[in-house]
């Protein structure tokens, strides 16, 4: 059975490299020279779609576990087009959501997922000394100051969940005065450390992790879009000018994914935008920030930021305009609304920025889940095609895990990882079009209401409140053994 993921020129070297402050300003990120495109038909063991973090770990994994097995890698653009090039550098497990953790999964399961996320850390530290990939990769502890007293209510659970699973030390709490000494906002009321986080250049990481590939003996093909997948066995991956013929594939074509029948219902995508300094030492110095220990707030549409290896200040804020029925259309990678809003948010939370020069602006598509965390799970009636996908803004560092366990499945390993309580069939189905880009517009309007009045230290209205609440579940979830339309299988099968 065939099925096709459109593509876009979104994303382009040219258009990265003119906006992406990761590409674009640092001398060390250089264009890949390319095998690219494929322009034949080549068989392999696994084929790969996708070239960010988790095609790369995917790979690097595969190579680790089976250093002779055939690999080829499909990338639309360039490796590290998507998200993996252009985000905000923060590097964390799931310490910050193991209250969801717990009461989706259990106990146990938890504390299993929580410890193989942070240990995504500890692979990165590796495999950047290992390789040495130079990208700033810094773990200095990442803060979450609470910028109201809502704010500071929503965090309280944090560290009483830490504790409870036996992992305190992840977490600790900061009184308003190193709150306000470590992010330098005279708004802050408190905050959270977390104690094994930190950032990276993320661009250069993602270089890295290609480079370490390609000297594994991966085959990586560029501007070689997957136009059609055949969901055979062997499957077939098909681009514009040449084919896969592969016993396993893997799909990590992040927010693409919503483009796959299967997975039409399961994610919807917003933008995320994010803007860069001149380099400014003193006035970050004068702030607080340091490099190594990454910012954010605790809103839904959440702030972010790090001071880079060089001494600029990036910042960026998640949200913006939906993709209709799960699409990626251009204000995804550019949006001036968002950037101005952005800016105007930045000197609002941390007025001695107001005379900084902001160089950069660029934005990315981000697949949010109604869980927020990933799965990773397989399509079509032979098993052999797997995907991962659903990070929800928190990637940089969990891409490693879901690589990890996609590198399990495709070469049906029977361990830890493949039978982890991340493999499973999508967990939860959005309302079809309109009714989900209606309601998600009515939840995201009262949600902004609510952060508004809980900045001004006013109790949101009672409504607002209510329709909130709508962006968590809203949809109902997809009753056990109930398949998706036009889903053949979404099991995991062993063959
Ligand atoms: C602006 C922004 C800021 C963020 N900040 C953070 C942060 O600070 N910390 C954090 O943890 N996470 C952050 N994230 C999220 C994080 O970057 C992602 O979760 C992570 O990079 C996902 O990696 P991925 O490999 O799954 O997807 P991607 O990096 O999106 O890679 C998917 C790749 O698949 C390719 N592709 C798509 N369709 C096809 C096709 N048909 N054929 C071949 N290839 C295809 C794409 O071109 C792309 O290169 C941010 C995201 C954005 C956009």
């Amino acid at each position: 059975m065939a099925d096709t993921i459109p593509g876009g020129s979104a994303g382009s070297a040219r258009e990265a490299q003119a906006a992406v402050y990761w590409m674009g300003g640092d001398p060390r990120w250089q264009p890949a020279s390319t095998e690219g495109p494929l322009t034949r038909t080549v068989h392999a063991d696994v084929c790969i779609v996708g070239g960010g973090f988790s095609g790369l770990w995917a790979a690097y994994w595969i190579k680790r576990l089976a250093p002779d097995a055939k690999v080829v890698l499909l990338e639309r653009e360039f490796c590290g087009s998507g998200a993996s090039g252009r985000n905000g550098g923060w590097v964390n497990g799931w310490e910050d959501s193991i209250g969801t953790l717990v009461s989706r999964f259990g106990a146990e399961s938890a504390k299993w997922l929580l410890e193989a996320s942070i240990a995504g850390t500890d692979a990165m530290r590796a495999v950047v000394a290992e390789g040495g990939i130079d990208c700033d990769l810094a773990f200095e502890g990442a803060l979450i100051a609470a910028l109201s007293y809502a704010q500071l209510d929503g965090l309280r659970g944090l560290p009483v969940a830490a504790e409870a699973i036996g992992r305190g030390d992840l977490i600790r709490e900061l009184s308003a005065e190193e709150a306000q000494e470590a992010c330098g906002s005279p708004r802050a009321v408190g905050g959270l450390l977390l104690t094994k986080a930190g950032s990276v250049q993320p661009a250069l990481f993602v270089q890295g992790l290609r480079r370490l590939a390609v000297e594994a003996g991966v085959l990586v093909y560029e501007a070689s879009p997957m136009t059609t997948l055949r969901r055979s066995h062997p499957a077939v991956v098909e681009t514009p000018a040449g084919s896969v013929v592969a016993d396993q594939v893997v799909l990590t074509c992040g927010p693409w994914l919503a483009g796959l029948r299967e997975l039409r219902r399961t994610l919807f995508i917003i933008p995320s935008h994010v803007v860069a300094s001149a380099p400014a030492a003193e006035a970050l110095d004068g702030l607080g920030w340091r490099h190594g220990r990454p910012f954010a707030d605790s809103r839904t549409s959440v702030h972010y930021g790090q001071r880079t290896g060089d001494d600029r200040l990036v910042f960026g804020r998640g949200g913006g305009r939906l993709g209709y029925a799960g699409r990626i259309i251009p204000s995804h990678f550019h949006d001036p609304a968002e950037i101005t809003g952005i800016v105007a948010d930045l000197h609002k939370l941390l007025p001695a920025t107001s005379g900084l020069p902001i160089e950069w602006a660029w934005g990315g598509p981000v697949e949010r889940t109604q869980h927020g965390s990933p799965w990773v799970g397989s399509l079509g009636s032979h098993g052999n095609v797997h995907y991962g996908t659903g990070y929800s803004g928190n990637g940089v560092c969990p891409t490693q895990l879901i690589g990890r366990t996609l590198a399990s499945m495709a070469l049906g390993l029977d361990d830890e990882y493949a039978s982890s309580p991340l493999v499973s069939a999508p967990p939860s189905c959005l309302p079809p079009e309109p009714a989900r880009s209606l309601g998600a517009r009515a939840v995201r309007a009262a949600i902004n209401r609510c952060e508004e009045q809980a900045d001004k230290g006013l109790q949101p209205d009672r409504v607002s409140r209510l329709v909130s609440r709508g962006l968590d579940f809203s949809m109902p979830k997809m009753p056990k053994g109930l398949r998706l339309p036009g889903t053949s299988c979404c099991e995991r099968r062993a063959d």
